[in-house]
């Protein structure tokens, strides 16, 4: 895979980076402050990047809407629980 110049993580599709960007919000309790809300093709390395700036991604902001989020935030908790024992 190539690198990018901005040393940005590359995703090789749109749907990889919207992936990774639902992941992180799964993964991270965003609530105020910098956090990734979209996903844009850069034009130095031709790849996806997730970006802090502009609109949230629709995928996105349909899942926090419908507490799809939390929920997968939950489930991942309570798999690693079992996985632990
Ligand atoms: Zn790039």
């Amino acid at each position: 895979m190539k690198t990018c110049p901005s040393y940005k993580r590359c995703h090789a599709t749109y749907e990889l980076a919207e992936e990774a960007l639902i992941g992180a919000h799964i993964a991270y309790d965003y609530d105020k402050g910098s956090h990734p809300v979209g996903v844009y093709q850069c034009d130095q390395c031709g790849q996806y990047h997730l970006t802090s700036h502009g609109e949230v991604n629709a995928r996105l902001q349909k899942m926090l809407n419908e507490g799809e989020i939390q929920k997968q935030r939950e489930a991942d908790w309570w798999e690693g629980k079992i996985r632990r024992r």
